[in-house]
């Protein structure tokens, strides 16, 4: 067996918009620093198999922990010096976004409440992002009363 990191939860407060990430391992209630609303409970024990552990949501999508301001500003840098100095550069710069992207890590991210789950075993069998699926939720959640 490999032994996998705790899964740290990060969550966007509903109540008072604040984003936090919750430290790796942080098992419990989690209430939101700011404002104290609880967002629900994560089971130390929690995969990306089960249901979100925040809302209950069966539907959970994998994307790439990846900033994807950071690969903009990689392949710009790169731009800028293709035009300025040699072209090769913007190569370079690509295949470096190319080699950063693959070394990030998958995140479980929750259709529903758009908790993110990081270092969750099971989510790289998770499904990636699906407008479709989004589309539901989003339909769902400006129909009240709607599960
Ligand atoms: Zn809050
Ligand atoms: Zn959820």
């Amino acid at each position: 067996m490999i032994a996998l990191a705790p899964t740290a939860v990060a969550i966007e407060c509903d109540q008072c918009g604040r984003y936090h990430r919750y430290p790796p391992g942080a098992a419990g209630d989690l209430n939101c620093p700011q404002c104290g609303h609880a967002h629900g409970s994560l089971q130390a024990s929690w995969t990306a198999r089960e249901d979100c552990s925040i809302c209950g949501c069966r539907h959970l999508y994998r994307r790439k922990d990846f900033n994807q301001l950071v690969g903009l500003a990689i392949i710009a840098v790169g731009a800028i010096l293709a035009v300025a100095i040699s072209y090769w550069y913007l190569l370079a710069f690509s295949l470096l976004d190319l080699v950063l992207y693959r070394q990030v890590r998958d995140v479980a991210v929750c259709h529903r409440c758009g908790a993110e789950f990081r270092g969750a075993a099971g989510t790289a069998e998770l499904p990636l992002f699906e407008h479709h699926t989004a589309e539901i939720y989003q339909s769902a959640d400006s129909v009240a009363g709607q599960p």
